[in-house]
């Protein structure tokens, strides 16, 4: 059943005289449209009623002027909200060497909007341009709508406000093609030029006035203070904003659960993301699970006004993306995610290849990369990310784009893009998003002429700004008894229960944001919108005024925190006192929810035994098994990864496993530290360069886009002062002979059988061993003494190297890094580098070198029996700190273990 949401009764004599109704925007006339069509019987066939915002009205009106030959509405054309942003975008383009700007778009936006209202309030009369007293700002202002005035004037196009001033003088004149009858619905306290344009009206036309619950527009007085009637209005106080929208959601189902006829508001405020939050808590009230993270599908509630953007949305978000292909240069991620896309012309077919191909791109490329390059890749046969089909569409695709010319008009490129589209099967639906999609295409079309031809970047940049700039169509459900408002939509409708979230000072008067570009002293002198405290207050008295009329029960609502601020509440409802929480609908149960949801507990297994032999994970198996077993169960077991990111340029494993291969050959080449110290200057850099050049070459290899000639002399520079400041520390050392490099090592035990190789073995003049492994990060603590050490890789290697184990004297991490190159281990010996402490002096351990061997040793073995066995548990070794390192925690649900005991403590007394 319909829900009344406006009393459309009083109107309906003005559609029986067919009356033309005007209202001051498009939302009212949508209102009253949705009343009207609800008051219909199923079936019946009615024609639509004239009604408009006033906006389109005029825009209709000047277009019918001028199809009728009139002048001077023939020779203008008239612009609509985009297309004059366009204007405004160029204007503020070519002016940048005078007014230099870092967000182009987003300043054309606010300049056209305050031109809106320097128009609206008939400032060009008022205002001396020359006025010293004014700011930089305005000064600006005035030089970019010169430069929109003239360029509109050359173009022979017209902006709303401007077309406004022209029509007013005219009605007089044009009274056969006005209706004979207006009459002007909820239009309180209009803007000057709107106010004079209605005074027109009134000469030439009859006009009525209908406004609701307040006095007309005729009685327009700055309102009395608000007295809130002590009947209907309550106050309520909540200790956060969590509380307060579970409290208010509670209610709402409430008041829909005993009456099915009731229209419940809920007054929120758009940039808090109430409407989000309300979303999610109506979810878990309701016991639903919505797969769908958006609150635009009238499920719960109504809302009138799109949070999201036209891009925002996946089919639409998914076009551009495919449409981005043309660029040069494209984002790889971007491709990464049309990959993973199984419908359309890419089909199912190849998606295990297509899969295989998404992580070889993130393991080896970086964050943009040429389409032509992706698919050489994509058509090597044999591989397991061969993908033939997706190659050919690929092909025919960018063969389009290459069949034009280089500059085009936008209605050009509008074509070839719905080509393309058409090409690869895009969209499978014909959705709202699509309509919309379609209708921001044309108006694409319709600015041609205004920003001229451009090249296929600069198109996609228009339309790309034209679909975030497009509200996404909301859903509407006119059987749904909760809306969702703001505090300006409130005023449309009518309610029998509203609810005003966060009703505090911040908010109610709410605080005021003047125009940027206009005198702030003249906004203020002229009682423009938002310009002082004295007009943010009388508004909100107004609008609480007129929301308790013909309201049953309106509850306004504070949070007292938020964080560690305290929230005051409004000094509007001071005079209202607190009612208790318990008194407010169901609200005094909020910890059941309305449809509590059934918990199905599942006894997971504790263990899940190894029962083959494992032959991957070198030493990391462990590593993993001793800061966390589920995460060594997960990695190793199961084969979870996170999906690498990609990265503009190189990464730090690039980089670090290149100055690892450059330290092995270096240390090949100068294998004995008196070879380093007899060695000149000249002949030691000659060593590192070339230990440098496979290392230049790797990356070559894996990065040839990113590795051009000079990136690679970068790299060189940086490989060359790391390798210098690593024969320097080489130097300070006592006496050694480098016995090998990259050796591999097979740990067998048991079922695990791990293969590594140890980076470097070191011979020292006493004839013992020292084990190295190159590290190129900066982490300083391996927690090797504790129970469960953070990197077993060292004691790992000390016990694997098998009969050599007696002769190890230490196991040490070759710190290389541009801050520091150091040796981080464990030894007995005093003299290896003045940096190293024996384990004599350590203050974590107390034992010997041996000692650490026996203990390290059971360890390993320990760990190896733990994986063996399938420990499953959640129990990250050294808690947060451990789990800052992983990526599995969307797999372990830590998080939500830990909500789960803190709402527990919470509930125990
Ligand atoms: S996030 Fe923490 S608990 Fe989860 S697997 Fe990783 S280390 Fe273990």
């Amino acid at each position: 059943v319909p829900i009344s949401r406006f009393q459309i009764d009083p109107l309906l004599s003005a559609f029986d005289q067919d009356q033309t109704l005007l209202t001051p925007n498009h939302r009212s006339a949508k209102v009253i449209m949705q009343a009207y069509a609800n008051k219909k019987k199923v079936g019946e066939v009615w024609s639509r009623p004239q009604v408009f915002a006033i906006d389109i009205w005029l825009q209709q009106l000047w277009t019918k002027l001028s199809i009728n030959g009139i002048k001077p509405f023939c020779k203008l054309q008239i612009l609509d909200s985009f297309s004059e942003q366009c204007v405004w975008t160029e204007q503020l383009k070519a002016s940048a060497e005078r007014y230099p700007l870092l967000n182009l778009q987003e300043t054309a936006a606010a300049v056209s909007y305050s031109y809106h209202l320097y128009n609206q309030w008939f400032l060009f009369e008022k205002l001396k341009p020359g006025d010293t007293k004014y700011s930089q700002n305005f000064s600006a202002f005035l030089y970019w709508s010169q430069r929109y005035k003239s360029f509109l004037e050359k173009h022979e196009l017209i902006g709303l406000s401007d077309a406004i001033l022209i029509l007013i003088p005219s009605l007089h004149e044009l009274v056969r093609f006005l209706p004979s009858r207006v009459l002007l619905v909820n239009f309180n306290d209009p803007p000057p030029l709107y106010a004079r344009l209605i005074g027109t009206l009134e000469d030439v036309l009859e006009v009525s006035y209908h406004t609701r619950n307040t006095p007309g527009i005729s009685s327009k007085t700055t309102p009395d203070e608000w007295q809130p009637n002590l009947n209907s209005v309550k106050r309520l106080q909540f200790p956060n904003l969590d509380t307060e929208i579970r409290a208010c959601v509670s209610y709402s189902l409430e008041r829909v659960r005993v009456n099915e006829n009731e229209h419940v508001g809920i007054i929120i405020d758009h940039e808090k993301e109430h409407d989000f939050l309300l979303w999610k808590e109506f979810n878990r009230q309701a016991g639903h699970r919505n797969g769908d993270l958006s609150p635009t599908k009238a499920q719960y509630f109504n809302t009138f006004s799109s949070m999201q953007s036209l891009a925002d949305a996946k089919p639409i978000e998914l076009a551009l993306s495919f449409l981005e292909l043309n660029q040069t240069r494209i984002e790889t991620h971007k491709f990464c995610h049309l990959l993973q896309c199984h419908q359309f012309a890419l089909g199912g077919e190849e998606l295990s290849a297509r899969i295989s191909l998404e992580l070889l791109l993130r393991n080896n490329f970086s964050s943009t990369t040429r389409l032509g390059h992706l698919q050489s890749v994509m058509q090597r046969e044999g591989k397991p990310y061969y993908c033939p089909h997706l190659s050919i569409l690929l092909t025919k695709f960018s063969e389009l784009s290459r069949r034009s010319k280089d500059f085009l008009p936008l209605s050009a490129w509008a074509e070839l893009f719905t080509r393309q589209l058409e090409l690869i099967g895009w969209p499978r639906f014909k959705s709202e998003d699509y309509l919309q999609w379609q209708k921001s295409l044309y108006q694409l079309s319709r600015t041609s002429s205004i920003v001229g031809k451009l090249d296929i970047t600069g198109a996609l940049r228009q339309l790309r700004l034209l679909l975030y700039q497009t509200p996404r169509p909301i859903i509407f459900n006119d059987e749904l008894q909760i809306s969702l408002v703001s505090l300006d939509e409130a005023l449309d409708f009518d309610f029998d229960s509203l609810w005003l979230i966060s009703a505090d000072d911040q908010r109610l008067p709410c605080s005021i944001s003047p125009d940027t570009f206009l005198p702030l002293s003249i906004q203020q002198e002229y009682d423009m919108p938002r310009s002082s405290y004295k007009l943010q207050l009388e508004q909100a008295n107004l609008i609480l005024t007129r929301l308790q009329q013909d309201t049953h029960e309106f509850i306004l609502s504070h949070h007292k925190y938020e964080g560690d601020l305290e929230i005051r509440p409004s000094p509007l409802s001071s005079s209202i006192a607190l009612s208790p929480i318990a008194d407010i609908g169901s609200t005094n149960n909020l910890a059941n929810p309305l449809n509590p949801v059934e918990f199905e507990y599942i006894q997971e297994p504790l263990c899940l035994p190894l029962t083959s032999v494992i032959g991957t994970g070198g030493t990391s198996l462990l590593s993993n098994q001793s800061n966390c077993p589920f995460k060594a169960f997960a990695t190793h077991r199961l084969g979870a990864q996170k999906l690498p990111n990609l990265q503009p340029g190189l990464d730090a494993m690039n980089r670090g496993s290149a100055l690892h291969l450059a330290l092995e050959k270096l240390s090949t080449k100068l294998n004995h530290q008196e070879k380093i110290l007899e060695s000149s200057a000249a002949t030691r850099q000659k060593f590192i360069d070339e230990s440098i050049e496979p290392a230049i070459e790797q990356m070559h290899k894996q990065h040839p886009d990113v590795m051009t000639p000079t990136f690679s002399n970068l790299e060189r520079i940086r490989l060359s002062n790391l390798l210098n400041s690593f024969l320097e520390f080489e130097l300070s050392r006592s006496p050694f002979l480098v016995q090998g490099t990259e050796q591999q090592i097979t740990w067998d035990h048991s079922l695990l059988s791990l293969n590594f190789r140890v980076d470097r073995i070191d011979k020292l003049n006493d004839g013992s061993l020292v084990l190295i492994d190159y590290k190129s990060g900066k982490k300083s603590s391996y927690r090797w003494f504790d129970d469960r050490p953070d990197d077993l890789q060292l004691p790992l290697y000390q016990l694997a190297i098998g009969s050599d184990i007696a002769h190890i004297s230490g196991a040490f991490i070759y710190q290389v890094n541009i801050e520091k190159v150091t040796l981080a281990g464990a030894t007995d010996k005093e003299d290896l580098h003045p940096d190293i402490k024996p384990l004599a002096q350590v203050r974590l351990f107390d034992g010997t070198w041996a000692d650490l061997q026996e203990r390290w040793n059971s360890i390993v073995i320990a760990m190896a029996a733990e994986f063996e066995k399938g420990l499953l548990a959640v129990a990250p070794a050294r808690g947060n700190q451990t789990c800052q390192y992983c990526d599995l925690s969307s797999l372990c649900r830590i998080n939500d273990q830990k909500n789960l005991l803190d709402e527990q403590d919470e509930l125990t007394p």
